[in-house]
């Protein structure tokens, strides 16, 4: 095998460090009608769904081109109807995203803030609904890449399935780190993106619906490309065929990081790996003066928003390329009241690493953070 080209780590969460043979993948060019990269779709639209713990009988995996936001609008532009208002629950950019997206398409919907260190109350959803009986959806964001916070599926999933909504879940930064049983939730819709825990390259984006509920949509979409009907028929007529050019390298990519997946261990050895990376980070950093915005009840898995240390001076720019020089990259914070900065742990990230880089921050704070 040839040297990995790759001079730092990536502690961001997506793009994100990948393997090897995953990029070797992409060192071939393949055409998109033949069998050979066809059944590399099905491969992965297969995979996919044994990881949510369900069927080919009931569920269905789409691939969608674009990163996951692509994702998620596919998802919400193409199964809302005329009557429907959903409902979202907001603590993090992610589902003020979402927000966005159904202003822009004159979907109806409302919205319940919560802190974005703060997790999603069940109990208030269920108040705002009793007086909201047009709502008919929910969507949420799983895990808040934001500030790395996880939502609780299972007491939403309580929730929605009393007030028998459509139920609409992002899990990009989730699924694969984390176990989610999507028939035991009620799940209708599961959103994920090719660049996060399954640790591929970024350019699609995968969708997988409970297919009775796909099918109510037919029609529905507000656009052609991001039709997430249509593209399901056709790949499904056509086994593995995607409506316009699809990313080949990337899907080819992803193959490889699924067979990984697997023979590693699947959800429980990939989650707890993050997990124990993440604590170490995250009790590392904070011994240094570097507080994490979450608290350790609500921490997810992959990422770590810490706080600029109190009282004292830290150039963001300065420590970011200081990092990127001893080998690794780490994120600018997505807060907008607080000066902070994320740590992820999500990709080829070992316990080794996270011992580099509290070694590597222990340094840096003593000689620049006065
Ligand atoms: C990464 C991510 C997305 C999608 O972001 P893109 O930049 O479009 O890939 C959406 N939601 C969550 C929670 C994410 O982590």
């Amino acid at each position: 095998m040839i040297k990995d080209p790759n001079t730092y780590k990536l502690l961001t969460p997506g793009p994100l460090t990948t393997s090897l043979p995953v990029r070797l993948e992409m060192l071939v060019d393949r055409c998109t009608w033949d069998d050979d990269y066809k059944d590399i779709t099905q491969f992965v639209r297969r995979t996919l769904l044994d990881i949510a713990h369900v069927s080919g009988d009931e569920y269905t995996t789409i691939l969608m081109q674009g990163s996951g936001t692509f994702g998620v609008e596919s998802v919400l532009s193409s199964v809302a109807g005329g009557k429907d208002t959903f409902l979202i629950p907001v603590n993090g950019a992610y589902s003020e995203r979402m927000c966005q997206m159904l202003s822009r398409y004159g979907i109806a919907y409302v919205r319940e803030d919560f802190a974005w260190n703060e997790r999603v109350d069940a109990a208030r959803l269920e108040a705002l609904l009793a007086r909201h009986p047009e709502v008919t959806a929910l969507s949420i964001v799983h895990n808040e890449t934001t500030s790395g916070l996880i939502n609780d599926l299972e007491s939403v999933s309580e929730v929605v399935r009393r007030y028998k909504l459509l139920f609409i879940v992002d899990a990009m930064s989730s699924f694969g780190a984390v176990e989610i049983d999507m028939k035991a939730l009620g799940i209708d819709f599961l959103i994920s993106s090719a660049n996060k825990c399954i640790q591929g390259v970024p350019g699609f984006s995968f969708i997988i619906a409970r297919l009775e509920a796909l099918k109510a949509t037919e029609g529905n979409a507000r656009t052609v490309s991001l039709d997430l009907h249509d593209q399901y028929k056709t790949m499904e007529a056509n086994k593995g065929k995607w409506r316009f050019t699809s990313p080949t390298h990337v899907v080819a990519a992803f193959a490889e990081a699924l067979r990984e997946f697997e023979a590693q261990g699947g959800v429980l050895e990939r989650g707890s790996r993050y997990a124990r990376i993440n604590r170490k980070l995250r009790e590392g950093l904070q011994a240094l003066g570097f507080e994490p915005y979450v608290c350790e009840a609500f921490q997810g898995p992959v990422i770590t928003t810490f706080l600029y240390p109190e009282g004292r001076t830290l150039d963001f720019k300065h420590m970011h390329a200081w990092l990127k020089d001893h080998d690794y990259v780490i994120y600018p914070g997505k807060l907008t009241d607080r000066d902070t900065f994320r740590i992820g742990n999500i990709g080829e990230i070992y316990e080794e690493d996270a011992d580099r880089i509290i070694a590597l921050f222990t340094e840096y704070v003593k000689e620049f953070v006065k």
